[in-house]
């Protein structure tokens, strides 16, 4: 698969699982708040129709209800309209530029008929605070408080009044232990009031259940007359039983309560609350705009992929350039990693072509230098068919010297080829360099025309191949001996200096500073006529350089022409 292709999937993936994750959290958080709104307005709903529902249970006429409404709209922040079953308004708190009430009402205010989901009742879904008849007179209710408190300052309870104005002794912590406290047994009888009203209650029950040909059975709780025996659910009655009290005690509460009403909650300018656009057309336009982004995405990741893609493609045709054997090849580099890559190719095929001309100049040294010694061999040997030149030792002498020749470039090569390869091996150990500077100069002692000289401080270990160093030091001397004139001085010094350095200062011709960079280079002759005849291949310098390297070491050069120069091996100490 192209890299292109490979990216633009990607890129669309990436962008559609985007849109995708986008559209859910938003769903989500949308749904979240809407759910949290509609919970408020619910709450807030239920709160303005307790409070009604409070009115109702204790009024047994709404006339008075309007400053009420008004106070609860205020406070809600919406309109609140009551109306009767024929929708004859009985209080609006919205005024006559107000719009029309909705047809359906939000819900039926009746004490004796409780809505569950509104306002959730213990039992038989009649508003606790509706007590009728059952509510005691101001002296009764004092009297019992009175009592109720005196036993609550004993054992620690509370007094809570019920709607009845009842106290009733409640526990605020459950882990309270009561205190021996004396029991009042008269807060736990039925007051004047109590009994009338449960009497009538217990009548109204009988017809009820002789209506259905029931007999009242005595239960236990008929001796109970407080409002609190049918506050508190009630077991071990029979279905007809539960049916005909909740029918009894809404007869005995009507004339008590007001009558149902509708009521109308609405905004206060009566436009029903926002709503969120989940239709068909909402659908239809997200999607529409999912797919918009998703097409941008494409096209500004087509772009761009164009855009990387363009340089590799580039650097692809000039490496196939390059493998067919063009090696001027080269790429515009431009900023960023893949500029980076074409500048590394740019690089590369730079120093190819570099190697490329190396190679091409070598071979045609190589062949220049194998001329020379060759031709005159087959010059001294055709003079002698010719019986020009005798054939005897003077000529057996001039032909072993050109084949010396021959030899010292060919082995000199070699060590090239195999520096080159990599191929060189060491045989490290450890050794004095004192003794390779000694042996060395020991071997040029006999020449009558340079004085050859060694100089050396103390021992100077290090760890080398024995013969390849001296072999290094050697080519130094060697080039020392021959460019230095008769009565001259070649001195081989040693000392440790940052490492062990070794140091072939000679007193001779010295080298031009312009010919200094060179000196080390392959076939390099700062006179190329002289030099050869003196018997040096022109690789000497460049295998001087590889061996020392080959050591972790350095060579360097400095001359002064006319008289002398100076050349320093220095090699690590482990
Ligand atoms: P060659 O075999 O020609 O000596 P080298 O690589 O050993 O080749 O040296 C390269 C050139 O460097 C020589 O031809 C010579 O011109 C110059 N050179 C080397 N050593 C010295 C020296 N001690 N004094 C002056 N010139 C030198």
């Amino acid at each position: 698969m192209s890299l292109l292709f490979r990216f633009f999937a990607v890129s669309l993936l990436i962008a559609g699982s985007s849109i995708a994750v986008t559209a859910w959290l938003a769903t989500q958080t949308t749904t979240g708040s809407i759910r949290q709104e509609q919970g408020e307005a619910l709450a807030t709903d239920a709160s303005i129709y307790d409070r009604l529902l409070g009115y109702a249970a204790v009024n047994p006429r709404w006339s008075d209800v309007q400053s009420t409404v008004d106070t609860i709209a205020r406070e809600t922040g919406r309109r609140i309209a009551l109306t009767t079953w024929d929708r004859t308004t009985i209080a609006d708190s919205g005024d006559e530029g107000s719009p029309q009430l909705p047809v359906n009402p939000t819900v039926v205010v009746d004490p004796l008929n409780v809505n569950p989901v509104l306002k959730p009742v213990e039992v038989d879904e009649i508003d606790p605070r509706a007590v009728g008849p059952f509510k005691l007179t101001r002296e009764e209710s004092d009297n019992l408080r009175a009592r109720a408190q005196m036993v609550a300052d004993c054992d620690g309870r509370t007094v809570v009044m019920e709607p009845s104005g009842r106290p009733v002794l409640v526990r605020q912590n459950p882990r309270t232990q009561f205190a021996d406290c004396e029991v009042d047994e008269l807060l736990y009888e039925p007051t004047e009031t109590e009994r009338k009203a449960s009497g009538e209650l217990i009548e109204l029950l009988q017809d009820c259940l002789s209506r259905s040909n029931i007999e009242l059975s005595p239960l236990p709780w008929m001796n109970l007359t407080t409002p609190e025996w049918y506050r508190s659910p009630r077991v071990h009655e029979t279905p007809e039983e539960a049916a005909c009290l909740a029918s009894a005690r809404r007869e005995q509460l009507t004339q008590y309560v007001a009558p149902p009403a509708l009521m109308f909650l609405t905004a206060p300018t009566g436009a029903e609350p926002p709503t969120v656009d989940l239709s068909t057309a909402g659908v239809t336009r997200i999607t529409w705009t999912a797919l918009g982004i998703l097409a941008l995405a494409g096209l500004a990741s087509w772009l761009t992929a164009n855009h990387l893609v363009r340089p590799i493609r580039a650097l692809t045709a000039a490496t196939r350039r390059m493998g067919a054997g063009d090696r001027e090849v080269r790429v515009t580099a431009a900023k960023g990693e893949i500029g980076g890559l074409a500048r590394s190719f740019n690089t590369m095929s730079a120093k190819l072509a570099d190697t490329e001309r190396q190679r091409q100049a070598l071979v045609g040294d190589v062949a220049h230098e194998l001329r020379t010694p060759l031709s005159n061999v087959t010059g001294w040997l055709e003079a002698a068919q010719d019986g020009v030149a005798a054939t005897d030792q003077r000529l057996v002498a001039l032909l072993l010297e050109e084949s010396l020749v021959l030899q010292r470039l060919v082995d000199d090569l070699h060590d090239l080829a195999q520096a080159d390869a990599g191929t060189l091996r060491l045989h490290a150990e450890p050794i004095d360099a004192a003794d390779v500077v000694e042996q060395v100069v020991a071997a040029h002692a006999t020449n009558r025309e340079v004085t050859v000289t060694a100089r050396t401080e103390g021992e100077l270990f290090l760890v080398a191949d024995p013969v390849r160093l001296r072999q290094a030091v050697e080519n130094l001397v060697t080039n020392a001996i021959r460019y230095t004139p008769a009565g001259g001085t070649v001195s081989v010094e040693g000392r440790l200096d940052q490492g062990v350095v070794i140091e072939v200062v000679d007193t001779g011709v010295g080298i031009a500073p312009d010919d200094l960079p060179h000196v080390f280079d392959r076939f390099w002759r700062a006179d190329k006529s002289r030099s050869r005849t003196t018997g040096g291949s022109g690789l000497g310098l460049a295998i001087t350089r590889h061996l020392v390297e080959a050591h972790g070491g350095t060579v360097s050069v400095t001359s002064e022409p006319g008289a002398g120069s100076t050349f320093r091996i220095t090699l690590p100490t482990p």
